[in-house]
């Protein structure tokens, strides 16, 4: 074990500090300050480190309490049996981890079943029948005393008052979890809104808050609902499992959670948990992930608990979309438009399913809005396919001695002075010949909504314009496959894909051309409305801005941007080269005007394909074709010129070769089509 340092000391306390606070928040006043997923990101710090540093574990950690002690008017109620709270994973992986612990504690079993229920976002409370009768419901609390809410509880019309039994045992447990139904929830924080009272962050705090009701008739209005999940009868030993004790549930009068499933392997259980993960959206409550017990009693008890957890479950979260982390590096990069944008380099995270590492903070006034500085915990958000963003920076948590960013001055890379111009948030490097500019234009002309080059990725252009073979984008159409095969990485048959997949953007049409130039202010959407408008390259440069304003969609800023583009030289060199190459410059020749079209290799031919091709998707050989003048089609017989063949080709080919038809590979199809 390593020496405690006094950074590690000041962290420890730092997020004891703030897990109390949370906990606070929370569990008392029903008001949490921060989302789950953050909350348990530094509760997994917290305990990395004190596993690591056994001596520095607190009896007053959050790790080792359940919970907080209410502060409330209810009375007070010692429990039985502890709530426990639950150990939890957050990936597929721990929980095969947690399936290894609990084999090694138990080595002789081979075989085990697990129960999967949903986790209920609500709050665990306990019931307690007498004869059949129920006497007493207590919330959690702490774990060990909780409050008695008796007479809220016999509010709830879920939770039977009487129990189905026809001789029920002298005392019997119930506990499971209260929860508020997601149209519910609205309903109440619409009545709070319009109230002018302060709305509930979540469906899981207007719970908390509505089970601690003073007055029971409020209670009766809020339609709480109820699922049952455990049971303890003193002295029996007619259940031996979780799923009897479920089914014994439904048997008394409550409602168990449907969508329970007894699973036969930790395979089984995998799949429930990803069905889930999209699954739960299409229930009417609110659910935080699934919750996995080891089926049999007996095995149950041979594990046992820790002074926290039950070792025999395990809370498998879903995956969060805000997580916190630190920054290791705050780092700028240059776009293809020369603007400068400075990125948070930060420790790995697990985020809405993906590993994140780098997040946008957009300029120089975000960074000082935020106030962010490397060594700072900052929280991350990725909604949907979104670039992660930092949130908030948790100034409580910064170390001693951090420096506040400062915007470099030159580029970092080509030194040249960086300006930000009036009016602007940019910072932008305005040498057009910075090698980061090139390389954002090349790698914008090939992405997937411009001429969508295949292969082109931002690794292979560093690599040609590093090895000179690159220094405008119409120098792609003058590469020679040897020229590529000689780079680091590249064999000849990559060149080859590559060589191909640059010719195939010839046929891209003059709207994905005009996009891939990258035009300041023409995105995708505006690159069409102007190829619509401008059916020539020509009439596009030779336009007003007048003109181009009068064009329904496009506004000042655009047409100052396209005009402006078009009066520079290096740029009108560009469109001339690429004009020469056989870019699409225009919009195609309409399907009515196809007898003007010249005559081809391919006039007149009938094509059949074949399997799957290295680089183009059938329905764009098809096009291919079809624009150069031949015909396409399924199946192959007398009439066919031609079988374009690819992998895996079929029963197609043996008929081909019965009838002698000639047989081209793609990059035969593609030469005939130059
Ligand atoms: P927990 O919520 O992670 O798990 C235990 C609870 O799960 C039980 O008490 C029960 O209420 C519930 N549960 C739901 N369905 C269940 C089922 N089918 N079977 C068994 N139990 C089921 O543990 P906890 O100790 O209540 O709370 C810890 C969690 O609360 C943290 O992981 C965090 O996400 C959240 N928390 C958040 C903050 C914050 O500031 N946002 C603060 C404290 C705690």
């Amino acid at each position: 074990m390593s020496a405690v340092t006094p950074e590690i000391q000041q962290r420890l306390e730092q997020l004891k500090q703030q897990l109390l606070k949370a906990n606070y928040a929370y569990y008392v006043l029903d008001n949490p300050i921060m989302e789950d997923s953050v909350y348990d990101k530094l509760y997994r710090e917290l305990q990395d480190i004190e596993t690591q540093y056994p001596k520095l574990i607190a009896p007053d950690s959050p790790t080792q309490r359940v919970g907080d002690k209410p502060a409330s008017q209810f009375t007070s109620v010692r429990h039985n049996i502890p709530l426990y709270s639950l150990e939890n994973a957050f990936n597929l992986d721990e929980l095969a981890k947690w399936q290894e612990r609990w084999r090694r504690v138990t080595p002789d079993i081979k075989e085990v079943e697990y129960v999967c229920e949903l986790k209920i976002d609500g709050n665990a409370i306990a019931l307690t029948y007498e004869n059949g009768i129920l006497v007493r419901g207590v919330t959690r609390g702490d774990g060990v005393t909780g409050e008695d809410i008796t007479q809220n509880v016999r509010t709830i019309r879920s939770i039977p008052l009487r129990l189905n039994l026809e001789t029920p045992p002298p005392v019997i447990e119930v506990r499971g979890e209260a929860f508020l139904p997601l149209d519910e929830f609205d309903r109440i924080n619409k009545e709070r809104e319009q109230a002018g009272e302060s709305l509930f962050a979540n469906p899981r705090n207007a719970a908390a808050g509505t089970l601690r009701q003073l007055d029971p008739k409020i209670v009766d209005k809020r339609r709480l609902g109820f699922f049952a999940y455990t049971i303890y009868i003193p002295n029996d030993d007619l259940l031996k499992s979780q799923w009897e004790a479920l089914n014994y549930l439904v048997e008394m009068g409550f409602v168990v959670n449907p969508h329970r499933k007894l699973c036969p392997s930790l395979e089984a259980v995998d799949e429930y948990c990803q069905d889930w993960e999209t699954q739960r959206r299409n229930v009417p409550y609110m659910t935080d992930g699934v919750v996995i017990k080891i089926n049999r009693f007996s095995l149950q008890e041979e594990l046992g608990f820790t002074q926290k957890f039950p070792r025999w479950a395990i809370a498998l979260k879903y995956p969060a979309e805000e997580a916190p982390t630190i920054v290791k590096q705050i780092s700028v990069n240059v776009g293809r438009t020369g603007a400068v944008t400075p990125l948070a380099i930060m420790e790995p995270v697990h985020l809405a399913g993906t590993i994140v590492q780098k997040a946008t903070l957009h300029n120089s006034d975000r960074i000082a809005q935020l106030d962010i500085r490397v060594g700072d915990t900052v929280i991350i958000r990725k909604a949907g396919e979104i670039i992660p963003e930092v949130i908030r920076v948790m100034h409580e948590l910064r170390p001693p001695n951090t420096q506040p960013f400062q915007m470099p001055t030159h580029c970092p890379e080509c030194s040249s002075a960086l300006v930000r111009p009036i009016g602007e948030a940019a910072t932008r490097c305005v040498n057009s010949s910075c090698p980061a500019i090139l390389r954002g234009s090349i790698v914008h002309w090939a992405s997937r909504d411009a001429l969508d080059i295949r292969g082109l990725g931002e690794k292979v252009v560093i690599l040609l314009i590093e090895n000179g073979l690159v220094k405008s984008i119409a120098d792609l159409y003058e590469l020679k496959t040897e020229q590529i095969a000689s780079l680091e990485r590249m064999g000849t048959k990559s060149a080859d894909n590559l060589i191909n997949a640059i010719a195939l953007s010839k046929i891209q049409p003059w709207s994905r051309v005009l996009y891939g130039l990258g035009i300041r202010y023409v995105g995708s959407v505006n690159a069409k409305i102007l190829a619509d408008s401008f059916p020539t390259v020509e009439q596009l440069s030779e336009a007003s801005i007048a003109t181009l304003e009068s064009v329904y969609g496009i506004g000042s800023e655009i047409a100052e941007s396209v005009h402006d583009w078009f009066k520079i030289a290096a740029n009108q060199t560009l469109v001339r080269r690429l004009q020469a190459a056989g870019l699409q410059l225009a919009a195609s020749v309409s399907k009515k005007d196809k007898s003007t079209q010249k005559t081809t290799a391919l006039t007149g031919k009938t094509f059949v394909i074949t399997g799957t091709l290295p680089t183009l998707k059938r329905n764009e050989a098809k096009d291919l074709i079809e624009q150069a003048g031949g015909k396409v089609t399924g199946s192959v017989s007398a009439k066919t010129d031609y079988l374009v063949v690819g992998e895996e080709a079929g029963s197609k080919l043996e008929k081909a070769q019965e009838l002698g038809i000639t047989q081209l590979s793609e990059a035969q199809l593609l030469e005939m089509l130059r």
